[in-house]
């Protein structure tokens, strides 16, 4: 039997609180919420990465995020905005490795902030960014 906790879920060896069964994914309650009706959209298939997961799994994913957060918009849980996010690989944060899509509802003055460290690369030109971006276009054509 499979360790992955989400795996477990899925396979309904696990407990979570459902908030969707479809096809090709689910979404339960986090665990540990940052506020209430944080929620995780998770693949049926053990993707660890997000690279690996198949676009119509992909979308599936997007669509029931956008479900969830429009459901939590029309509930009475406090929601003024949401962070979704991903996290991918575990020097991005990622925990579990079995990819998942977080919504996490947000409202004024919660107490949370999201993002970077503040450091942002000094000085990028435009002659950097289309080098950088030449490389990445070029490795899609590929
Ligand atoms: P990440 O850091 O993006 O991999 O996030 C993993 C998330 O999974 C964390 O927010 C955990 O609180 C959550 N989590 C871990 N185990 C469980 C579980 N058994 N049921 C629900 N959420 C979980």
């Amino acid at each position: 039997m499979s360790e992955c906790v989400f795996c477990k879920i899925v396979a309904g060896e696990g407990e979570a609180s459902v908030v969707h069964r479809g096809g090709s994914v689910m979404a339960f309650l986090d665990i540990n919420p940052i506020n209430q009706g944080h929620v995780l959209v998770v693949p049926h298939i053990h993707y660890e990465r997000f690279s690996n997961v198949d676009v119509p799994v992909l979308g599936e994913m997007m669509h029931v995020a956008q479900r969830v957060l429009q459901a939590i918009e029309t509930s009475k849980i406090a929601c003024d905005g949401a962070n979704i996010f991903l996290s991918d690989g575990e020097v991005a944060g990622q925990e579990v490795p079995h990819t998942h899509l977080h919504i996490a509802p947000r409202f004024k003055e919660d107490g949370h902030r999201m993002g970077f460290s503040g450091i942002h690369l000094g000085g990028a030109s435009r002659e950097s960014l289309n080098g950088t971006a030449k490389l990445i276009a070029d490795a899609m054509k590929r």
